[in-house]
């Protein structure tokens, strides 16, 4: 018999590439063979990104295929690129199986698709061969999104998603309340773009629901009563690659990994972290006034800044600050943010609260200031202050602005908070344990793997 080959299907944005990454590259060390699908805009930004790290032992082999934009068209025309990744994609994925299937001695045994691409779920009963989708967020928006059908059906959003009355909406005691207007199609004040947004996650959300494996990077303990309401769905994360020697990870941007030896000169938690995730863009206001917060803590700091942090062009601080705070200050492009976190020196992790950097966090022990932008960073914000309680929300004054006196005194709260972080370090444990030989999500992925293998 061949090796099982899984082929696994990301949705284009670098917080859905790094988790399936990870994934892989756990079924790879249990005797799985690999073909990651890029598009070949993502494929052309991860090998850029990675050219200068030749030590990088990959044992995934990555793939592309067009998302059916052109080559010059720019990918934040979001609209677009869902109109033409479902109407464009399912048929170079059909044809790159059939070319793999007749050329490779391992067929392709099983394929992993990101829920976000649920269409790739089709294409494979298509071709008779079993799949598993993976939703890379927490199993509670999960639970609200699986019954769209109900939300249309009792008047809180109409058929194109658009909502018509706001409901704040509770699924169980122990779960955050969910506002109808943070679903992600209403991000977008473009009536169209709400439309084609909410037909993607409703077409993809459809089309998983008769998955063979439906699979969820959180853990069974941090949200228990959610996968009461998620039936079949198996938790198997946090996966974290983090532990990991000079592995493929699926940076979009090349890791800057000399603020690692920066932090090993600072002392034991004196670092606040800061860093908004591969989306979230800063009005220059907004990013002037964090820099002069930042400054005001008087706190050692490592803040990723990436090329596109700031909107128009490129960030400029301050009058003075980059001097006046040089002694203590790492400020980069793109972190190798799992080893920064797990980073001693890091005292705090003030964060746009994506789900991957929520699970980063949580699964250091760090004490998070939640600073949430778009979609489910609401939501995980709600986790994180109201559910777990291991961090604090930093609000915004009237003109819209989170200002450097919130900054300072949140980050005075959070580092004087010894409850904060004592729940911090247990919830830490509890996850770790659900991750290591005998927990909840260990024993999921081992019997996912079998029963993935039993397949061929
Ligand atoms: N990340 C990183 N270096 C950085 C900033 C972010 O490696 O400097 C990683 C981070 O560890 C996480 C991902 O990028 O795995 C961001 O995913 P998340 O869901 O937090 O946010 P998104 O980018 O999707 O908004």
């Amino acid at each position: 018999m061949g090796k099982p080959h899984a082929l696994a299907l990301p949705y284009p944005a670098q917080g859905h590439v790094i988790p399936l990454m990870e994934f892989s590259n756990c079924l790879a060390e249990r005797g799985f063979k690999i073909t990651f699908v890029l598009t070949e805009f993502i494929h052309k930004r991860i090998m850029t990104a990675l050219s200068e790290d030749s030590d990088i032992k990959n044992q995934i082999h990555c793939v592309s295929i067009p998302d059916g934009m052109g080559p010059g068209e720019d990918r934040n025309q979001i609209g677009k690129l869902l109109e033409c990744i479902l109407s464009a994609m399912p048929g170079y994925l059909e044809k790159l199986i059939e070319k793999i299937n007749e050329s490779c001695e391992d067929k392709i045994t099983c394929i992993i698709a990101d829920e976000n691409m649920g269409w790739a779920v089709k294409v494979a009963k298509k071709m008779g061969i079993p799949q598993a989708a993976f939703w890379p967020a927490n199993a509670c928006l999960r639970a609200l999104l699986i019954r769209i059908p109900q939300l249309i059906e009792s008047g809180v959003i109409d058929a194109n998603g658009k909502t018509r009355k706001q409901e704040m909406i509770q699924l169980s005691s122990t779960l955050p309340v969910m506002d109808t207007t943070q679903l992600m199609w209403h991000c977008f004040d473009d009536p169209k773009l709400q439309q084609i947004i909410f037909h993607f996650v409703f077409t993809n959300n459809q089309a998983v629901k008769d998955a063979d494996w439906l699979l969820c990077n959180s853990s069974y303990e941090i949200e228990p009563s959610a996968y009461s309401l998620n039936p079949n769905l198996l938790p198997i994360g946090p996966l974290l690659a983090g532990t990991r020697q000079r592995q493929l990870v699926g940076n979009f941007w090349q890791e800057d990994s000399t603020c690692l030896s920066w932090l090993n000169q600072q002392p034991a938690c004196s670092v606040i972290y800061v860093s908004f995730g591969s989306f979230t863009v800063l009005e220059e206001s907004q990013f002037h006034e964090l820099a002069l917060g930042l400054e005001l803590t008087g706190h050692r700091f490592l803040w990723v800044v990436r090329p596109d942090l700031t909107a128009g062009q490129a960030a400029t601080y301050p009058d003075g600050f980059q001097d006046r705070v040089a002694a203590r200050r790492r400020i980069v492009s793109w972190a190798p943010q799992q080893k920064v976190l797990a980073h001693p020196s890091i005292a705090c992790f003030i964060t746009h609260c994506g789900w991957n950097s929520t699970m980063e966090g949580v699964s250091t022990g760090v004490p998070f200031l939640c600073w949430p932008y778009f979609a489910d960073q609401f939501l995980n914000q709600a986790f994180i202050s109201d559910v777990w309680k291991v961090g604090l929300r930093l609000n915004s004054d009237h003109n819209g602005i989170i200002s450097r006196e919130e900054i300072k005194q949140k980050v005075e709260e959070v580092l004087g908070n010894d409850n904060i972080r004592a729940r911090a370090l247990a919830l830490k444990e509890m996850v770790k344990k659900s991750v290591s030989e005998g927990g909840s999500s260990m024993k999921n992925l081992n019997d996912l793997v079998e029963a993935m293998k039993g397949t061929r």
